[in-house]
């Protein structure tokens, strides 16, 4: 093995871009080390510009709450003194996260005051300041602490997930097949088995009876490889839950998410305790003190987390842990996120052993790819890139193009 040259020793110590990015100073007598550091400590944030977007889907999509064409995000970039830019994307979706595009416009707006001039890689004090604003606008909180990771992990020279631990750079995704007729859901899941998925999320909660047909038409459409998740969007009580569960069961389903309504933490154990299907808790976690409760209560088989509800990749990594202390295994999932997101997801992925599922797939609905570098997809596997930060940036037209706010 030859030894390490003096930039790729600075890296593994976490300052190689720091160091390279005030080569001024790199002459001194003390070490680039210590210039890099000094630079880390003046990190400040600069200003923080405000971006949203609408894009629409390829086709509708439909599920247990209704149908969605467009996905309609807000994009941040958070600009430092050092000439750093951190990117952070919001996907809300009203009917699960409560907030709108334009109240997560104007959360950014008074989050950009309370951040300027702040120390951008002190992210658990930043935490402290957006991290209030969770509760009413999670999306929102969730692009500023991706931005943020975005930012600590140019500075140290390395990609977040490294950053975070990790060393996962390849993973399975699932695709989806949203509600629709049995025929066409068999149809649907067939295209995404021929792309290269090797595991399905299929779309369900509308009404029992069809969604068992739905179900039976898909197994008899892939055959007995794909691995079958299942998705009711809250959309059963818990009669229903279990009718149609017992029916599936001999479909070998996976798991079922948040057969009912995210508030009925009791109706979820109840399911849990006679269904033959594995139960995943979804809209019924947002955040930490939501998984202790379900940890608690024993009302769920896993957990599905997802940035854009318990507010990005610091407390993606806590309900991850505490998941993996309860012996709860997680899925990583999204809203309708650009490639931009789902990378930020996809780095906790790489970091976090306790996360054994992934199912982001968002951009393969949307009509464009804005994104330049991230999180690739191909026959159904991620990776994830080695570029320090996230490793993501919106596309320089595109962004031209945006509306500011
Ligand atoms: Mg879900």
């Amino acid at each position: 093995m030859r030894p390490f040259t003096r930039t790729e020793f600075l890296k593994m110590l976490g300052a190689g871009a720091l160091a390279s990015a005030f080569p001024a100073r790199a002459g001194l007598a003390s070490p680039r080390m210590e210039s890099a550091k000094a630079a880390a400590k003046a990190l400040r944030i600069r200003d923080v510009e405000i971006y949203y977007w609408d894009i629409p889907f390829k086709e509708p999509l439909t599920i247990a709450l209704g149908t969605i064409t467009e996905t309609n995000g807000v994009l941040i970039r958070v600009l430092t003194d050092a000439g750093i830019v951190g990117l952070g994307e919001s996907c809300p979706f009203a009917p699960v996260t409560g907030d709108t595009q334009q109240t997560n416009i104007d959360v950014a707006r008074d989050l950009r005051e309370s951040l300027k001039g702040k120390d951008p890689l002190a992210i658990e004090s930043a935490g402290r300041t957006i991290g209030t604003f969770g509760r009413s606008n999670p999306c929102i909180v969730a692009a500023f602490d991706m931005a943020l990771y975005d930012i600590l992990g140019q500075a140290a020279g390395l990609p977040v997930f490294r950053l975070l631990g990790g060393d996962r750079t390849t993973f399975e995704t699932d695709a989806t097949t949203g509600i629709d007729t049995p025929e066409k859901m068999a149809r649907s899941a067939r295209e995404h088995v021929a792309a290269g998925f090797r595991a399905l999320k299929v779309k369900i909660g509308q009404d029992p009876d069809t969604d068992v047909a739905r179900l039976q038409a898909i197994r008899d459409a892939v055959g007995p490889g794909p691995a079958l998740r299942l998705d009711a969007n809250q959309g059963y009580t818990v009669p229903q839950a279990l009718y149609a569960l017992r029916r599936m069961e001999k479909l070998d389903i996976q798991f079922c998410e948040q057969p009912v309504v995210r508030t009925d933490i009791s109706g979820l154990r109840q399911v849990r305790e006679a269904s033959p299907i594995a139960i995943m808790a979804d809209e019924s976690l947002f955040s930490p003190v939501d998984a202790i409760r379900l940890v608690k209560e024993e009302a769920c088989d896993y957990f599905n987390i997802k940035l854009m509800k318990c507010g990005g990749i610091a407390n993606a990594v806590k309900i991850s842990t505490i998941g993996e202390a309860a012996n709860i295994r997680c899925m990583l999932g999204c809203n309708s996120e650009t490639r931009l997101g789902l990378t930020a997801a996809g780095h906790v992925l790489g970091a976090q052993s306790n996360i054994f599922y992934a199912d982001l797939d968002a951009f393969l609905a949307l009509g464009i790819d804005p994104i330049a570098g991230g999180m690739t997809v191909k026959n159904g596997t991620a990776t994830l890139p080695e570029t320090p930060g996230l490793g993501a940036v919106v596309d320089p037209a595109f962004l031209k193009k945006l509306k500011k706010a």
